[in-house]
């Protein structure tokens, strides 16, 4: 209840720090500098919150719910803000719509079922939009596609032809959520491995995105070849989920 969002100067500072860790990583890891994006997850914090973001220069935002995200970015179009929205959380088919209207890409792609919605939704107001093929990798939820083969019956489906406002733009994935880095490293790893093969199956794709790293676990992402670190606890604070 007595939750306090961080002011503008911690979440300038704060952005600050993630920014030079990012490039330190980058650089550990012999990577081209600007090769990572910092996504801001500012799900449960408020369009305060993102406006200050948006003031010390952030561009990229993740939301996982999708009412939540329309208050907040359906606004900031109308007062002109530039920034782009990416929806990151597990997503029902009757949110689709709202989905599509507001972001630029899904990063939480995770079934046919969910891939004709979008291309139906998204043929209706005539808008192409990025997709990230989730991959379950070893969190907890379960969230994502189960197994390769799965994720290729997937890009077949889009191979076939059948999704032409989509564009397959890579694979996302969470960590478990231990301690223990070896297990964290895999995860990302196999996300990378299967990455590659993928880029290899299907020429016709461009992919270019992972989306690995959190708060917690973003440099170990970027030395195991993330494009894309999702943070919200590091810059914005705990969130209350009461
Ligand atoms: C909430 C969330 C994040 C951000 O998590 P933090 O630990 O707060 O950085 C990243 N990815 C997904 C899919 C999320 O739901």
């Amino acid at each position: 209840m007595d939750k306090v969002d961080n002011s503008k100067e911690v979440i300038k500072q704060q952005l600050e720090i993630i920014n030079g860790r990012i490039n330190d990583a980058i650089s550990k890891s012999g990577r081209k500098a600007g090769s990572v994006k910092l996504e801001a997850v500012s799900k449960f914090h408020p369009l305060q919150s993102v406006l200050d973001a948006i003031e010390c220069g952030q561009f990229l935002f993740g939301e996982n719910r999708v009412q939540e995200a329309r208050e907040k970015f359906s606004q900031l179009n109308e007062l002109g803000k530039k920034c782009e929205l990416h929806i990151i959380g597990s997503l029902q088919r009757n949110k689709v719509k709202h989905a599509v209207e507001i972001a630029e890409c899904i990063e939480s792609v995770d079934r046919i079922e969910l891939i004709e919605e979008i291309e139906k939704q998204c043929a209706k107001i005539n808008k192409k939009i990025k997709v990230l093929f989730e991959l379950h990798t070893g969190e907890e939820s379960k969230s994502g596609f189960q197994s390769a083969d799965e994720l290729q019956k997937a890009l077949d489906f889009c191979a076939a032809g059948n999704t032409p406002h989509l564009i397959p733009t890579g694979f996302m994935t969470m960590a478990p959520f231990t301690k223990d880095e070896s297990l964290i490293r895999n995860s990302f790893a196999t996300l990378r491995k299967i990455s590659e093969q993928m880029k290899v199956h299907y020429p016709q794709f461009s992919f270019s995105e992972l989306s690995m790293g959190m708060s917690g676990d973003y440099e170990l992402a970027i030395e195991e070849g993330s494009t894309i670190v999702r943070i919200g606890t590091a810059i914005f604070g705990e969130r209350d989920y009461s």
